[in-house]
């Protein structure tokens, strides 16, 4: 496998075998109740790629983009795990936290700025967008 995952109790692990697509990070609303006050990072993977061992719960929700999301976390230890758009089937957000190396891929631009609360820090090397931008593949 090129690479793993997994949550903080390790009930849950995941097999990627594939490098990732994309890493971005997410200031909206809805990921800052995940990420617990700050952005999400979320790395992009063929969804083909991606093997999941141990249970996963789902909580389904429309997205400030209007996009229908699927957000995985472990049901034990709480872990935001997965983000899946219904409009993009082939691809699995992986929570940079969750990977067994977090550097694997540092975020490439930071979406939806303008809902981030006034004292977040936002990296001025990265580009920057208020909102959702196109998506990755
Ligand atoms: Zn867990
Ligand atoms: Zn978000």
């Amino acid at each position: 496998m090129a690479h793993e995952a997994g949550c903080l109790c390790g009930s849950v692990r995941i097999a990627i075998d594939a490098e990732p697509l994309a890493a971005r990070m997410c200031w909206c609303r809805l990921c800052q109740y995940l990420g617990g006050g700050t952005a999400t990072e979320n790395v992009c993977f063929p969804a083909e790629a991606v093997e999941t061992n141990g249970d996963v719960r789902w909580h389904e929700s429309i997205a400030d983009s209007g996009n229908r999301m699927r957000r995985g976390f472990c049901p034990t230890c709480g872990t935001p795990l997965f983000s899946l758009a219904e409009s993009r089937p082939h691809l699995t957000f992986i929570r940079a936290g969750a990977l067994d190396d977090p550097n694997l891929l540092a975020p490439q631009a930071i979406i939806w700025t303008e809902a981030a609360p006034d004292w977040a820090c936002l990296d001025p090397a990265l580009p920057q967008h208020p909102a959702q931008i196109p998506p990755v593949a």
